[in-house]
């Protein structure tokens, strides 16, 4: 199984992706998490994707292809995987297509996250991250039970520093223009389904569950 999620930040697909690549047993490749990770060990690549991820601008092409192209290698990608956050541009898309056209493979389904910008804005704002394992809440539509820890680890919850307002409606500019192209690109080559990215999140993770088994069946 091989899937794209693509969507406006907030959309849910980190969320959803969690839990379906542990359904199927496929790593979740999330470049903004891989991003986040680099920049907490200090590391060259990490720290020159700080300034960019700070003010809400997307990271220069050819860091992110290199790092999912390193990623790609790793044994665990080889029975399939679930990209999240990448491709956002055309050029990305076309990096893609060139990784796995070397490896003889093919994305199955692109799944796209639709959600209205007052629901984005009102998601992101309110949005906490487990600094242990990463686990989200939201301050208001689901709060942890004991305020700024995290229910499933303990960790501390924290607010990312790219999810104040100012940075948020930065960041769905960018989406709009740089990111909004790769529908037609997907679309074009029959790949793209939309799911309602609002309401209940179990019915959100059913309408993905179909789009991906009706692409198994194809
Ligand atoms: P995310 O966690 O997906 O919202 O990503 C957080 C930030 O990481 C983005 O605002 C970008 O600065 C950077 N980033 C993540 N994925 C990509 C990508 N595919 N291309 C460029 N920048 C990215």
């Amino acid at each position: 199984m091989r899937l794209i999620f693509l969507g406006p930040p907030g959309a849910g697909k980190g969320t959803q992706a969690r839990m379906l690549a542990a359904e199927h047993g496929i790593p979740q490749i999330a470049t903004g998490d891989m991003l986040r990770e680099a920049l907490a060990q200090k590391t060259p690549l990490g720290l020159e994707a700080k300034a960019y991820m700070d003010r809400g601008a997307l990271v220069p092409d050819e860091v992110v292809i290199g790092l999912v192209a390193e990623r790609f290698g790793r044994p665990d990608a080889l029975s399939g995987f679930l990209l999240d956050g990448f491709p956002r541009t055309v050029a990305q898309a076309e990096a893609l297509d060139r990784l796995l056209k070397e490896r003889e493979i093919g994305i199955d389904r692109v799944i796209f996250f639709e959600v209205s910008e007052g629901e984005l804005l009102r998601r992101l704002t309110g949005r906490r991250v487990c600094r242990g394992c990463g686990a989200l809440y939201h301050m208001v539509s689901s709060p942890p039970g004991t305020a700024g820890r995290c229910d499933r680890c303990g960790g501390e919850l924290y607010q990312r520093d790219d999810d104040n307002e100012a940075t948020v409606r930065g960041r769905l500019s960018v989406y709009r223009t740089q990111t909004v192209p790769l529908l037609d690109y997907y679309r074009g080559r029959n790949l793209l389904v939309s799911v309602a990215g609002e309401g209940p999140m179990n019915d959100i993770a059913r309408s993905i569950r179909q789009a991906v088994a009706a692409a198994r069946g194809r």
